[in-house]
């Protein structure tokens, strides 16, 4: 899945892939180290872990949450243009600095970098709630609403 939003350009593109509606299990053990735990198929997010609380409802569920990921992008450049540029070409270690402790109480995907992290974060708050304190203390951080 990928959100594409391009500098100057009001138009954004969001491409689905066929792995929406794939299960990413988690490796067994592995939610003590990072929330929602380390997947089979690559890292996983908040999407899977509203799958693994979904029952028999999971494949639909976890897609749905995949598509409102997709929707926390383009949520982010609308309330915060300034910083959503610049957490794009900020360099990695700025952004670490910035996400990367909190990442671990929200999802492994979060860490990926600072876009990832608030798109994850506004997921969670849409789908599972109020985000853990540390977690929400960097989103804000991020958005700038300290
Ligand atoms: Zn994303």
């Amino acid at each position: 899945m990928k959100t594409q939003a391009f500098a100057g350009n009001a138009r954004q593109v969001i491409t689905l892939g066929r792995n929406l509606f794939e299960p990413n299990p988690m490796q067994a053990g592995s939610e003590h180290s990072i929330a929602g735990g380390l997947g089979t198929r690559g890292p996983r997010g908040v999407a899977d872990i509203v799958a693994d609380r979904a029952g028999t409802a999971a494949l639909h569920r976890r897609g749905e949450a995949i598509v409102g990921h997709e929707m926390m992008h383009l949520l982010h450049q609308a309330i915060d243009p300034e910083g959503f540029w610049r957490s794009k070409f900020d360099s990695k270690q700025a952004q670490a600095a910035r996400h990367l402790p909190a990442a671990f109480e929200l999802s492994h995907y979060s860490s990926g970098n600072e876009l990832e992290y608030v798109a994850e974060a506004l997921t969670h708050e849409l789908y599972l709630g109020q985000l853990p304190q540390r977690a929400d203390a960097a989103l804000r951080t991020i958005l700038r609403e300290a």
